[in-house]
């Protein structure tokens, strides 16, 4: 059986992004990040992801890429977005080779995160999500999350 797809596009509709429904239901792939570089590169409060395997990602229209290298652990993160109408589509971090971070919001279905990244940076008069799990940076790599990154193919 082939799992149903869902699609979002960027504002102008060049760059479509394609991933298995059935993971855009599930909160514990889905985070919000508050780091200065997510919202610079988003112009918004904070990124709003979808972690999932590259592989299942299909990607339409040839999004242009921003390499940023100016991140807090140094490691140079691509950032890629819509050439004609600059909408964010998704972000790689090569410490988490073959995971895609998707940006949620060009998708109709809004799923509440499971979690929230760099709450230090967030605001005081912005309030945290019931029942996310928040972390002050990065979530911490557990040997759970590490044995979850290697069933899905993903290398760290
Ligand atoms: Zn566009
Ligand atoms: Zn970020």
């Amino acid at each position: 059986m082939v799992d149903k797809v869902v699609t979002g596009k960027c504002l102008c509709g060049q760059i479509s992004v394609s991933i298995p429904e059935v993971i855009l239901n599930k909160s514990e792939h889905i985070g919000l990040c508050y780091c200065k570089n997510c919202r610079q590169s988003g112009g918004c409060l904070a990124s709003y992801n979808l972690y999932l395997p590259e592989k299942d990602v299909t990607i339409q229209g040839e999004p242009k890429i921003y390499l940023d290298k100016d991140t807090k652990s140094g490691t140079t993160v691509r950032r890629a977005f819509c050439g004609n109408c600059g909408s964010p589509m998704f972000g790689k971090n090569p410490n988490f080779a073959g995971l895609m971070a998707i940006r949620l919001g060009c998708f109709d279905q809004l799923t509440k995160p499971g979690m929230v990244l760099f709450c230090k940076d967030r605001p005081q008069w912005d309030k945290s999500i019931d029942g996310t799990q928040e972390n002050e940076t990065m979530p911490e790599v557990t040997d759970e999350f590490k044995d979850w990154l290697k069933n899905v193919g993903v290398k760290i």
